[in-house]
């Protein structure tokens, strides 16, 4: 949109903001809002400060796991990233009632894995996922197979597969395909000879997708302005294929770490985008921002 003679065209990315998981997710819960009915988060619902704080501001809070007892019986909702069987057992055994928001795609691939080991089972075999240490979804993936699984984040961690025993190898969904390449090629070289070994590429399509469009969009403007949580690994990601491109790529969680400097007097075109947790009111907030930069 062409403003005026100084206003640089500002453009949000169309193809950014919320993925299909975690929209539902959201909608879901401002589902359980509208009929006054008070709801939890087990954990933070999008890694998006700025999301979470307008939804707590509807009346949504969020607990961490560690407080899950103090739930008692009340309405607990499910993030789209899914949950251990744990989580399901303890909450039912407290009588809460469970919304499950967990995306559909992350919940086919939790079944995919609870396969995969109990045929591994019988072969004396291994379960690996290529993801983050610690993040709920691989904690949820993990549920799987009774915690036995093996969680590699790099191809120095492949240390800790047996190379004698077979494997199958699955992805967390916001994993980037170069990674799990690498990790899948180091794997072939380090099992021995004759082991099985099959490896599932996981990444979901709706972040798969993005870095190659993302890196047509970047390449497209003289400035970007990357939208995203500072907790999404996803938007870690997405930001660095855009700096790749063009290294005039910023990061900001929101609209107030918006910088005047980012933007030279002769700048003529800023793209904006975001991750898949990235709101498109918090894009077009920072859109905003920008523009006042430039009015008289
Ligand atoms: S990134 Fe994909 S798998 Fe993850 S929540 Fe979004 S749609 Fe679901």
């Amino acid at each position: 949109m062409q403003q005026d003679n100084n206003m640089p065209i500002i453009e949000i990315d169309s193809k950014s903001g919320f993925c299909f998981g975690v929209a539902r997710a959201i909608k879901m819960a401002e589902q359980i809002i509208s009929e006054q009915k008070p709801v939890v988060s087990l954990g933070d619902i999008v890694h998006n400060a700025e999301e979470i704080s307008r939804l707590e501001k509807f009346g949504m809070s969020s607990v961490s796991h560690e407080h899950i007892q103090s739930l008692g019986s009340k309405t607990v909702l499910f993030r789209a990233h899914g949950e251990p069987p744990s989580s399901y057992e303890r909450l039912q055994k407290q009588g809460a009632c469970i919304v499950d928001a967990t995306c559909p795609v992350v919940l086919k691939l939790q079944q995919r894995i609870h396969k995969a080991w109990l045929e591994m089972a019988e072969k004396n075999g291994q379960i690996v996922v290529y993801g983050k240490k610690g993040h709920p979804e691989v904690t949820g993936l993990v549920g799987q197979t009774n915690g036995e699984a093996i969680v590699i984040s790099n191809t120095d961690d492949i240390r800790s597969i047996d190379p004698s025993r077979p494997l199958v190898l699955f992805s967390q969904t916001t994993m980037d395909l170069k990674g799990f390449e690498a990790i899948r090629d180091s794997i072939r070289i380090w099992m021995n000879p004759g082991v099985e070994a099959s490896f599932h590429n996981t990444i979901c399509a709706q972040v798969g997708n993005r870095a190659p469009h993302l890196r047509v969009f970047a390449s497209k403007y003289d400035v970007v302005v990357f939208v995203g949580g500072e907790k999404s690994s996803n938007a870690k990601v997405l930001f660095n294929v855009c700096k790749e491109v063009n290294t005039s790529s910023y990061f900001a969680s929101s609209a107030l770490e918006v910088q005047p400097e980012w933007f030279p007097l002769n700048v003529k075109s800023i793209g904006i985008c975001g991750a898949t947790s990235t709101p498109l009111w918090l894009m077009e907030d920072v859109a905003g921002k920008i523009k006042s930069f430039f009015m008289p």
